[in-house]
């Protein structure tokens, strides 16, 4: 039989209308509704088993409630800010996340429409609300998300096909995207052959359905036979997405429900770390992350949420240096492990029978998922954490196991010994506190106890107390304060260890024991206001000692040097010759943000613009120096020592002097730098300001 035309005429707007199931017996019908009830359940049950395995964690810390969470979904995720700034990558994604969203929207209103007509017992061909403008809008929109659906998983299909390195690729993935491929095609085909069948003299708001009509029917499908083709065509897409709405939370579509949650309950303060207290460590008589159970439940949550992208891996210095750390395995290997002891822990847990018992021939998270090594090379850059779409943070699991470690005392060497210095001596190089004022040698730099009335109390830091070239920046601070008369002091040897190291290398009892005995120092004082050259102290003064009562305003000394240019106490005037860079430390541009003061500082020095020649890597995406999270006690060989590429990036820049504003970064560039031939010096702008100073009072 010769197949119908298939016709594009319009039609009154009361009758722009189509019926939902048309061509669907009532038996298939009821055989619908029972399979999609069954695919809900086995959605919701899958959802339900993974939200059982997130609530084998220990309770979560105090976070914000619902409301503030909808407003970061809403910020978040719906605007898809968090997966923006990998060029099309972003785009496709975009387009994954509102086809799949608006198609899933669409199924949701035909249903309401479907139940709305039933229960109002109307005619076949008399909707509720599914006509006119809404039905015009309505098909419209669902064909352009079902494009941008298809666009987007063709595209992330191609992806996995070339085999970009830095995602984890399993077949499972393929198979998702080849599915959404499959959905979206049979979906247009059902469109395509209900207008065939239909033959409504509608016009063409399917427009995508149109074009598979004429295409089916210059197939030569059409007249008697359009009927059976689309029942079976609409049954093998409705039996697709039914059984893709069941195997959601057995996927990595899962992030669909974790990332979000995840997302939408971040807290997003790179630099943070969770504390431990004393009675939870009494109560449990574990310290740390030994067992995957001892995980936070949000920590567990974030597990799922990763989706094994590997941003973090690529940005990760550690990784790039070789050394056994990916951010993204650890996160994954511990998923994998929860995966094998949770649902034993579980049913030891309803049994009321011993956990390590339920577990012990099981794989350990220690060891087997993840390796000491591994975690012992994080230099807690955060740059993982700065990265990762998903709200997670391998930051705190790295920390979390390595408080593990220490508590079981698996931490040998140098930096075991470092540890023991700032218990010991109130410093890792475990000196003398008479020592600590060693680097002002004549230079009357004020005490606490001599100047009690001081406005800011300068913040020296061990580095600047023992470390001669950190003792540079220190002394060159007191001058610029001095010259631009600041009423500043110092604690001598009442300052010890911030402790910020031996949090970070997960010894919490170490810096509670200095970050109590500091507060009680600062309180003594009456400290209300800091300056710090090191952005070590600077975060760890900023977000640590307030959980231990020490509020106190801090200032990162490029911040002040600024202030006191501006307001004319520090002179301005281009002295420095050749060109220079600036190497952002982690702590002071991607943790705490504050990229703009040591430039202004910088600029002041400089003849134009031109002089400062910025690295690739800069600002909140610097790249580490591999000092910090303890790596400085660690006896690196000079080829695998993490930071070695931005050492040659720093150098690549043909600066003439590579300036920055942390000690620990000036120890690691100095020493990277050194074993170059012909390399620029190395100076914090403290250093550099002071040169220009003395060279503006020669002048006058
Ligand atoms: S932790 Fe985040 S950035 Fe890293 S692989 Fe998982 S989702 Fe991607
Ligand atoms: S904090 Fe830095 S070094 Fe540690 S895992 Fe993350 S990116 Fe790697």
């Amino acid at each position: 039989m010769t197949p119908a035309p298939v016709s594009e005429s319009p039609l009154p707007q009361e009758e722009l209308t189509r019926e939902i199931f048309g061509n669907i017996s009532p038996a298939s019908k009821l055989v619908f509704y029972v399979l999609a009830v069954v695919s809900l359940a086995v959605c919701a049950y899958g959802v339900w088993q993974r939200v059982r395995l997130w609530k084998l964690g220990r309770a979560n810390p105090a976070r914000s409630g619902m409301a503030t969470a909808l407003l970061q979904f809403m910020a978040r995720v719906v605007t898809q800010r968090t997966v923006r700034g990998r060029g099309v990558a972003s785009l496709a994604h975009a387009l994954l996340f509102f086809g799949f969203c608006l198609l899933a929207l669409g199924s949701v209103l035909v249903a309401i429409e479907h139940y709305a007509h039933d229960l109002s017992g109307r005619g076949a061909t008399d909707p509720v609300f599914h006509f006119g403008t809404y039905y015009a809008v309505f098909e419209v929109t669902l064909e352009l998300a079902g494009l941008a659906l298809l666009v987007g998983a063709c595209w992330f299909l191609a992806r996995r096909i070339r085999s970009d390195t830095s995602i984890g690729h399993t077949a499972a993935d393929s198979v998702i995207l080849g599915t959404l491929i499959f959905l979206a095609l049979t979906g247009y085909a059902t469109e395509g052959l209900r207008i065939l069948r239909e033959d409504t003299h509608q016009p063409g708001f399917s427009f995508v359905g149109l074009l598979f009509a004429k295409a089916l029917r210059g197939c030569g499908i059409g007249g008697t036979e359009t009927g059976p083709v689309h029942l079976v065509t609409w049954w093998v897409h409705a039996v697709g997405a039914l059984a893709f709405v069941a195997a959601l939370p057995y996927t990595r579509l899962l992030h669909v429900v974790a990332g979000g949650l995840s997302v939408a309950t971040q807290e997003k303060r790179l630099g943070h770390l969770e504390p431990v207290s004393a009675e939870e460590v009494e109560e449990t008589g574990r310290f740390g992350v030994g067992r995957v159970q001892d995980f936070s439940r949000r920590q567990l949550l974030e597990l799922d949420a990763c989706v094994s992208c590997g941003r973090c891996q690529d940005v990760c210095p550690a990784h790039a240096a070789g050394k056994p750390l990916s951010p993204r395995d650890i996160v994954q290997d511990a998923r994998g492990a929860l995966n094998i002891v949770g649902p034993l822990l579980r049913a030891a847990r309803t049994a009321g029978t011993d956990e390590d018992d339920a577990t012990s021939e099981m794989p350990q998270l220690h060891g087997d998922a993840v390796s000491a090594e591994a975690l012992w090379a994080c230099t807690t850059c955060n740059a993982c954490n700065d990265v990762c779409p998903l709200g997670v943070s391998p930051v705190a699991m790295i920390t979390d196991m390595r408080r593990h470690l220490i508590g079981v005392g698996e931490l040998r060497g140098a930096p075991a010994r470092s540890l023991e210095k700032t218990q010991r001596q109130g410093n890792p190089w475990g000196l003398p506190k008479e020592d600590r004022m060693a680097w002002a040698r004549d230079l009357d730099v004020p005490l606490v106890t001599d100047n009690p009335d001081f406005d800011i109390l300068y913040w020296v830091g061990c580095a600047a107390a023992y470390d001669a070239h950190a003792q540079k920046t220190a002394r060159a601070v007191v001058q610029l304060l001095q010259h631009a008369g600041v009423n500043f002091a110092v604690l001598g040897s009442e300052e010890r260890c911030l402790g910020e190291c031996a949090r970070r290398m997960g010894d919490e009892f170490v810096f509670t024991e200095l970050a109590e005995h500091n507060v009680g120092t600062l309180s003594s004082h009456d400290v209300k206001r800091i300056v710090t050259h090191c952005p070590h102290c600077l975060n760890s003064l900023r977000q640590d000692y307030p959980e231990v009562g020490g509020n106190y305003q801090v200032l990162h000394h490029t911040a002040l040097l600024a202030e006191l240019q501006a307001a004319g106490k520090l002179p301005t005037q281009d002295t420095v010759n050749g060109a220079v860079t600036f190497h952002d430390p982690c702590y002071l541009g991607r943790v705490q943000g504050e990229t703009e003061a040591p430039r202004s500082v910088l600029r002041t020095m400089l003849p134009d613009a031109g002089a400062l020649q910025e690295p690739v890597r800069r600002g909140k995406e610097t790249a580490c120096c591999g000092a910090g999270g303890g790596r400085m006690w660690f006896d690196d060989e000079a080829e695998t020592r993490v930071g070695r590429d931005r050492i040659d990036e720093l150098i690549g820049t043909g600066a003439e002097t590579v300036v920055t504003g942390c000690p620990f970064c000036l120890r690691m560039v100095t020493d990277g730098v050194a074993e170059r031939d012909d390399g620029p010096a190395v100076k914090d702008v403290a250093e550099l300001l002071l040169e220009m100073v003395r060279v503006a009072r020669e002048d006058t």
